[in-house]
């Protein structure tokens, strides 16, 4: 029997990828950016486990959303207890901050973090079963200006990467109050088209009318073209802090749209939400996104502290890279490559690709019955320079060093080859 990863997931690969957004050395390099630019920020890493407890989803995210209610990866343990993979990353982050107690530690928490999501959707390109999120979640801070930072964050990154021709669109979805008026307001508005609605938004109707704004059926769509505004039942610190919110975006020279019709996936979101589409994703055009949750800590019988966070997706990050012509290169190449052509020669480059690694410098040997095909592999390995060792190199006590960027070689003396080879490096 043959085994086959399961459908919609895939595997990272040095190479022999099926598609270049899989070669593993993109994800190196979108992982440095991530650290590197978190720090310049003031965020930290936390990390929590793979799977939860289901109740922390199904309370944190919504039992009504899609996610939820048909997304999860949901099993028992061996005690019957329900466990969930998680689909997200700020349930479970909300659930650590409030365990450990991190609110006695400051006043105000920045986090970030980077891993695997897993939902059961159905899969296409960009969407997958288990992806990767990079998220950051800030604690503790109501101001604008800090929805202005992440958003920022988010944006610097994708720049940071070199993508461009990205769309973002902000909304508010006011408080819990507002946003309730403003559901009865959106239901009465419905009501007479109620038949008219596709079967989705039909059962959004009673149980969550607002994620009816997000409906991808081009009917109700066009319904929504003159439904009331989210923005106009905002309260006046609401709306105030939006304004703000805009202004700050807008001085950082950052061009966004303002879209009523935004609501997020989730039902923690409240206040200010924003999405990112990248242009070149085809269907699966969210690149990333987020909001704030300024109620969610103290739905978990946490502190009442607001919040705000982003999350993006990886694949989605790294495709638009390749599309857009935005190549990395493989930073993993040994640095010299040893070319043994006979077996006793093989035995002396051993040796010294090891005492070259106990020093970082980065060797590999090979073994080649002819110097062409030995080259042809240390071109393939993308080596800078390549030490060729045969019989009559042994028998003269020499080895042959050859330059693979400038194609030059020359001859070196056995018995300083590793001191040349060691000013070499550090003189590049
Ligand atoms: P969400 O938590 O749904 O707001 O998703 C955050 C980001 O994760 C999205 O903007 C996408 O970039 C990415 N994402 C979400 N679901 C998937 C999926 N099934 N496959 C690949 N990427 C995803």
């Amino acid at each position: 029997m043959t085994y086959q990863i399961p459908k919609g997931l895939f595997d990272i690969l040095p190479y022999g990828v099926d598609q270049e957004w899989k070669l593993i050395h993109y994800w190196h390099f979108v992982e440095s950016v991530i650290h590197d630019i978190v720090k310049d920020y003031g965020y930290k890493e936390l990390r929590t486990p793979i799977f939860e407890r289901t109740e922390l989803f199904h309370h944190g995210m919504g039992q009504t959303t899609d996610v939820v209610s048909k997304e999860m990866y949901t099993f028992f343990d061996r005690a019957q207890r329900s466990m969930s993979l998680r689909p997200e990353g700020t349930a479970a982050l909300m659930r650590a901050f409030i365990e450990h107690k991190l609110n006695t530690l400051g006043e105000h928490h920045k986090f970030y973090y980077c891993g695997p999501m897993f939902r059961y959707e159905r899969p296409q390109s960009g969407r997958y079963r288990q992806h990767h999120q990079f998220g950051v979640e800030a604690v503790g801070d109501p101001s604008p200006y800090l929805d202005a930072e992440v958003i920022d964050l988010l944006l610097q990154f994708y720049d940071r990467l070199g993508i461009v021709d990205l769309s973002i669109r902000i909304n508010s979805l006011g408080t819990p109050y507002s946003r309730s008026r403003y559901a009865e307001a959106l239901k009465k508005y419905l009501h007479s088209s109620f038949q008219q609605l596709s079967k989705e938004s039909q059962e959004r109707f009673s149980k969550n009318p607002l994620r009816i704004l997000d409906s991808k059926d081009p009917h109700d769509q066009l319904l929504l073209k003159k439904a009331p505004s989210l923005l106009d039942y905002l309260e006046d610190s609401e709306k105030h802090h939006f304004d703000v919110l805009c202004r700050l975006l807008t001085e950082l020279n950052i061009s966004f749209t303002i879209d009523p019709l935004l609501v997020r996936g989730f039902d923690y979101y409240d206040s200010t939400v924003f999405e990112v589409i990248s242009h070149q994703l085809g269907a699966q055009n969210a690149i990333g996104g987020g909001g704030r949750y300024n109620h969610l800590l103290e739905s978990f019988h946490g502190p009442h502290l607001p919040g705000i966070g982003f999350a993006t997706g990886l694949e989605r990050v790294i495709q638009t890279m390749i599309s857009q012509g935005i190549s990395v290169k493989d930073q993993t190449s040994p640095w010299i490559c040893f070319i043994a052509l006979e077996e006793q020669a093989f035995h002396s480059c051993f040796f010294w690709a090891m005492q070259l690694r106990h020093k970082k410098i980065s060797s590999e040997v090979i073994e080649a019955k002819k110097i062409q095909k030995g080259l042809q592999k240390a071109n393939h390995l993308q080596a800078r320079y390549a030490a060729i060792l045969g019989e009559e190199e042994m028998r003269n006590n020499t080895i042959i060093l050859k330059d693979l960027l400038q194609r030059e070689q020359q001859a070196l003396p056995m018995a300083s080859f590793l001191k040349t080879l060691e000013k070499l490096w550090t003189e590049q």
